[in-house]
C-alpha cells in the first residue's frame, strides 16, 4: 500500500468511486480510495436500482437530469453497459391532495427540461397491464426515469478510475484523521499510515464516525431499510419502477437483466449498525406488493437483505467543503436517492475539489444548513 497520496476518498460506494473517477478525469494525480470492506458493500449494492428525475426541488431536479444524461452515455465513457434502461417511474395516486402535490412537481420538473406528466388511471394501465387500479384516481409518469444494475456500475466506474491512476484498496479501513493546526497531515488506516492532505469523506452511514474523530459535527444517522427479490417472472410485466404512497411508500420494479422484482417499502429501524433482516418486513413488503399487483401473491420471493438510508434531518445529502479543516470535504447522508445522484454528485464534487467553484447547486446540499438551522423541503422519498 502507497504511504502517501495527494488525496484519499474514504468509502468505496458508489459515490467514493464516481468522485474519484471525475477527480482522474479532470487530471488530478495520485489519489487512493479506501474501503474498509470490498467495493459496493455498504448501501450500494443493497440498493433498489431506480433511477428518477421526479423530485419536488430545482436542485434534486437538476442534478438528477445532468445523473440520466451522464447514465446514457455511461456504457460509452466507462465502456461497459450497467443495464441503464429508460423504462420510467409511475407514481399512483390515490385523492386530491396527492395529485394536487404531484401536479406541482410536474410544473417543475417540466420548467427544467423533465418531460413527465400526470396520467389517467387508463394510461397508468397501458404502461403495466397486470396493475390493481382499485381506488387509483391518476398517476405521475416520467418515461426518461430508470434504473441500473449497481455491481455493474460500481465495477465501471472502479475499474475506469483505476485505469486513469486511482488506487484502491479494499479491506482498508480508515481508523483516524491525525490533523495539524486546523490542516490534515495524515489518514490512519488499519493498514498504515497515508501522509495527505486531502481528505473526501464518502462514508455516508458511517461518515459520522470518521467526522467525530476531528471535531466535525453534520447530522448523519443510519437508519435499516430493507429490500426484496422475488424469483424471475416473464420479461417485461413490470418495466417502470411502480409507487404507492398510499400503500407506505412501496417501489418495485422487474430487473432489466434477470426478471425478477425487486423493491421494499418505507419501514425503517433506528438509528441503528444493524441491518438483520426482518420478518416484519417480509410480510409488509409481501402484502403491499400485492395490493399494488395481485398477481405476485403467487411468486416465490427469493432474497431479502438490510442496508442504510443514511439520513440527514431533510433527507438531503451533505455535499460540500467544510471550513474549519482546510481540504476536508464531504459527500455523504443520500437517503434512498444517493445511487441516482452519484454520477452528477462525482462530477460536482471534482469541480469543486478542482476548480473551488461548480456550476451545479452545491448550494442546496451545504452541510452547514442543519447548523443554522435551514432545513431543506423534505425530498421526495420512497421505502
Ligand atoms: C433498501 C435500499 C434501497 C435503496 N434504493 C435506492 C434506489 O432505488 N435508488 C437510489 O438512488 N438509491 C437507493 N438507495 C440508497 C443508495 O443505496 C445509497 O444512497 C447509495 O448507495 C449511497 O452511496 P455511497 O457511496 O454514498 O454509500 P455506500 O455505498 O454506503 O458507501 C460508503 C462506503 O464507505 C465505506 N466505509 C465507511 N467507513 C469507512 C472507513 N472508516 N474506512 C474505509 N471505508 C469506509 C463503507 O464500507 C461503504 O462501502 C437504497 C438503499 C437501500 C438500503
Amino acid at each position: 500500500m502507497r504511504n502517501e497520496a495527494k488525496t484519499v476518498i474514504i468509502g468505496g460506494g458508489i459515490v467514493g468511486l464516481s468522485i474519484a473517477y471525475n477527480l482522474a478525469k479532470l487530471g488530478e494525480e495520485d489519489i487512493i480510495v479506501l474501503e474498509k470492506n470490498y467495493l459496493g458493500s455498504g448501501s450500494t449494492f443493497r440498493c433498489g436500482t431506480g433511477i428518477r428525475q421526479q423530485f419536488g426541488d430545482e436542485a434534486n431536479i437538476r442534478m438528477m437530469k445532468r445523473s440520466v444524461e451522464i447514465w446514457k452515455n455511461l456504457e460509452e465513457e466507462l465502456g461497459v453497459d450497467v443495464n441503464f434502461r429508460q423504462t420510467g417511474y409511475l407514481f399512483l395516486l390515490y385523492n386530491e391532495k396527492e395529485v394536487k402535490d404531484f401536479k406541482k412537481n410536474v410544473e417543475l420538473q417540466n420548467k427544467f427540461g423533465v418531460p413527465s406528466r400526470i396520467i389517467t388511471p387508463e394510461e397508468a394501465r397501458e404502461i403495466v397491464p397486470s396493475l390493481n387500479m382499485e381506488g387509483v384516481i391518476a398517476a405521475a409518469w416520467n418515461h426518461t426515469d430508470g434504473k441500473a444494475n449497481p455491481f455493474k456500475a460500481v465495477f465501471a466506474y472502479a475499474n475506469a478510475a483505476k485505469k486513469l491512476g486511482v488506487k484502491i484498496y479494499e479491506y482498508t479501513m480508515a481508523k483516524d484523521i491525525k490533523l495539524e493546526n486546523g490542516s490534515i497531515k495524515e489518514v490512519v488506516t488499519d493498514r498504515g499510515v497515508i501522509k495527505t492532505r486531502r481528505v473526501i469523506n464518502a462514508a455516508n452511514g458511517w461518515a459520522k464516525l470518521l467526522n467525530e474523530k476531528i471535531g466535525v459535527n453534520i447530522p448523519i444517522e443510519p437508519y435499516k431499510h430493507q429490500g426484496i427479490k422475488t424469483e424471475p417472472i416473464k420479461q417485461g410485466q413490470i418495466e417502470p419502477m411502480v409507487v404507492s404512497f398510499k400503500h407506505d411508500g412501496v417501489y418495485m420494479t422487474q430487473e432489466a437483466d434477470q426478471g425478477g422484482v425487486i423493491g421494499g417499502y418505507a419501514l425503517k429501524y433506528g438509528p441503528t449498525f444493524d441491518i438483520t433482516p426482518t420478518y416484519e418486513f417480509l410480510r409488509g413488503v409481501s402484502y403491499r406488493f400485492s395490493q399494488i399487483i395481485p398477481a405476485l401473491k403467487y411468486v416465490n420471493v427469493i432474497r431479502i437483505w438490510g442496508g442504510y438510508y443514511a439520513e440527514t434531518p431533510d433527507g438531503n445529502a451533505a455535499i460540500g467543503k467544510i471550513k474549519e479543516i482546510d481540504d476536508y470535504y464531504i459527500a455523504a447522508g443520500f437517503s434512498g436517492h444517493g445511487f441516482m445522484l452519484s454520477p452528477a454528485v462525482g462530477e460536482m464534487m471534482a469541480e469543486l475539489v478542482v476548480n473551488g467553484k461548480t456550476d451545479k447547486p452545491i448550494w442546496f446540499y451545504d452541510p452547514y444548513r442543519f447548523a443554522r438551522g435551514e432545513l431543506r423541503g423534505k425530498a421526495i422519498q420512497m421505502g
